[in-house]
């Protein structure tokens, strides 16, 4: 399979990027990689990745072999992953999700790639190999970042940036009056029904930690 092919992965466009480096693992030999089908350079999946973190279901092409990009992305240390923004040509890691806001108050293009590793849900699973081009991966889930996600993504930052509502108030299906009435009059509609619009992201706990965290203030350093 040719590279440029190899590169439709994000996960392999982040190997490349970091000027492929190489895998604490077995001699590769050849063979095809049970999660992205390219053949080529491959090590047991057995000696990077532990079953119990691997989610061997949503691997097409078996489970025994992985290429070396899937393989290192599958080696990184599960407590030290970071959101990151990926090209065909660079990787941006930022130490919150916050990080991903500027690029995430717009659609993703078919060659940009988001992952964030929620704080919140404090799990340890692998994200990066799970990113596909267009989408935010997030722990279990890949979204895709269209016109709608990044529209509600900018209203939530304006809410939060409005009201300075908290994680359980904006969890309420509805605003408190008083973060409509603080308003001025005609920006009453727009907080109700930006509110409201959020809902499907409100019933999915992942999505929500997800966006929480990108809508919120940067750390302070
Ligand atoms: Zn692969």
């Amino acid at each position: 399979m040719s590279p440029a092919i190899m590169l439709s992965d994000p996960a392999a466009a982040a190997w490349t990027s970091l000027g492929c480096p190489s895998i604490d693992a077995l001699q590769p030999i050849d063979g095809l990689c049970g999660r992205c089908g390219t053949t080529g350079s491959s090590v047991p999946s057995s000696s990077v990745i532990s079953e119990k973190f691997a989610n061997f279901d949503s691997w097409p092409y078996g489970w025994r072999r992985l290429c070396v990009p899937c393989a290192w992305a599958y080696s990184r240390p599960l407590n030290s992953q970071l959101p990151m923004l990926i090209s065909n040509t660079q990787i941006s890691e930022f130490p919150d999700g916050s990080g991903l806001f500027e690029a995430l108050r717009s659609p993703l293009p078919h060659d940009l790639a988001a992952v964030i590793p929620i704080r919140r849900l404090r799990k340890r699973r692998h994200v990066l190999p799970t990113a596909q081009w267009a989408h935010l991966a997030m722990d279990k889930l890949v979204l895709p970042w269209d016109r709608a996600a990044a529209s509600r993504l900018v209203d939530l930052q304006w809410i939060r940036t409005v009201t300075s509502a908290g994680f359980r108030q904006l969890t309420r299906p509805a605003p408190p009056v008083r973060f409509v009435t603080s308003l001025p009059p005609d920006q009453w509609d727009r907080m109700i029904e930006a509110w409201t619009n959020l809902q499907n992201w409100r019933d999915n706990p992942t999505v929500w930690a997800a966006v929480y965290e990108i809508s919120g203030p940067a750390p302070t350093p």
